[in-house]
């Protein structure tokens, strides 16, 4: 894939309302890159990351876009064009229900088997039949993150503040995830919240805030690689 600063010296953008954007999207490329060259399988779980700085990269974008307004319609444009912004999940932000979704991946590839990624479904909803609910992992499965993208949730329930509206962000397999299963549906929903908050990198954090977990792991510093610190969802 072409570096973002390669397409734009390339094909100079409609104006310089991107300027904003130049560090957060350096960052992102950057720990793509270290992600993909330490990357030794392409199990579904190892993806995960990717999924995130995706996520973030996007979510600044649109939050420039269309909450801040800084950046300008033709720029936003061209940032599409290029494939330097997803349109589609941008657009799809802008819907009610999908207002954190966390990766397009978590509704449309499930969606024809039927059945949509876990992290669709409120915590609070997430219930087992009778037959399974003996099975204590089943119980877990509910809690976990989304094997197809690494997101536990990114329901407008769990991640959007009812009073504010603020959308906060999904809650990723990275962030610290608290014991959901020994939780009553309200406290779920209540305690989602509080984390969607803290996982949001854009309103928490400056420029050079590291991308959470993600960037650790590409630098190298956590020690703590995403197979071994999920070792116990196996
Ligand atoms: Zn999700």
């Amino acid at each position: 894939m072409l570096s973002w600063r390669a397409i734009t010296a390339s094909f100079p953008p409609p104006d310089d309302s991107w300027s904003g954007l130049a560090m957060h999207l350096d960052r992102c490329e950057q720990v793509r890159h270290q992600f993909l060259e330490q990357r030794t399988t392409s199990s579904e779980r190892l993806l995960w990351p990717l999924h995130r700085i995706h996520y973030e990269q996007n979510r600044l974008i649109y939050e420039k876009r269309f909450r801040e307004r800084t950046l300008s319609r033709a720029t936003y444009a061209y940032l599409v064009r290029y494939r330097i912004a997803d349109g589609d999940l941008i657009a799809k932000w802008r819907r009610r229900g999908y207002r954190a979704l966390c990766s397009l991946w978590a509704i449309s590839r499930c969606t024809a088997a039927r059945s949509h990624a876990i992290c669709r479904v409120p915590l609070r909803k997430r219930r087992l039949s009778e037959g399974a609910r003996a099975a204590t992992p089943a119980l877990r499965r509910l809690f976990h993150p989304s094997s197809v993208t690494g997101c536990v949730t990114c329901t407008d329930d769990d991640c959007v503040d009812p009073r504010s509206k603020q959308v906060l962000g999904p809650i990723w397999f990275d962030d610290v995830q608290p014991d959901w299963e020994a939780m009553t549906p309200a406290q779920r929903t209540a305690t989602a919240r509080k984390l969607a908050r803290k996982s949001a990198l854009w309103s928490t954090s400056g420029d050079n805030a590291p991308i959470p977990g993600v960037s650790s792991r590409g630098a190298g510093s956590g020690g703590d690689s995403v197979a071994s610190r999920h070792a116990q969802y196996r």
